[in-house]
């Protein structure tokens, strides 16, 4: 699994790109737009907690049904019978940014075949994996090693920034917007 900071980059990246280009528009507020966007891209990995809750081991039940395309079609049908508008499409995007990021997620960065993630659960059991690892993984054996706390530190220093523009850009977006609205009302 790749860090919840690159799938929060990932997803408000995935999120900012149709809204500042003025390709969509969603009727809520800017803030709750990136909390969305976060809490969705990394929801599969929701599954640490309930694995830990029901079985006392965080990883036992981790990395399976809800690393899915199953489970991103599931994420997307809840939103919609919520809300009934198109951020089901957007939720459903940004759950299976997280897979697609998992599946593109390894011990070592370069040409190297990635491990690869269970995406046609409860179908097939074989992890779909790609010729090239892009983000590093998490070593869950020993959550404090040495390699996850220099993985720390690369994420945040590329992925932080990214994170931080995509949501200035958006909340500054949304600020000029609304000063928009406001002259052409007054
Ligand atoms: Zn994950």
């Amino acid at each position: 699994m790749a860090t919840p900071l690159v799938h929060a980059c990932v997803g408000v990246t995935l999120v900012a790109i149709p809204l500042l280009t003025n390709k969509q528009h969603f009727n809520l507020p800017m803030p709750k737009v990136i909390a969305g966007s976060i809490l969705f891209a990394c929801l599969p990995d929701l599954d640490l907690i309930y694995s830990y809750l029901l079985t006392g081991d965080a990883i036992r039940l981790h990395f399976k049904h809800t690393h899915t395309l199953v489970f991103s079609l599931i994420s997307g049908w809840l939103v919609w019978w919520f809300t009934n508008t198109k951020l089901a499409l957007a939720a459903t995007l940004l759950v299976l940014s997280h897979v697609i990021v998992d599946g593109l997620t390894g011990p070592e960065l370069g040409f190297y075949s990635t491990p690869g993630v269970p995406a046609f659960l409860p179908f097939s059991q074989l992890p779909v994996s790609f010729p090239m690892t892009l983000f590093h993984g998490v070593e869950h054996d020993n959550w404090f090693s040495q390699n996850n706390l220099i993985n720390a530190v690369y994420d945040i220093a590329i992925y932080g920034p990214i994170l931080a523009i995509s949501c200035w850009c958006l909340i500054r977006r949304k600020t000029l917007d609304s000063f928009k609205d406001r002259e052409q009302k007054g």
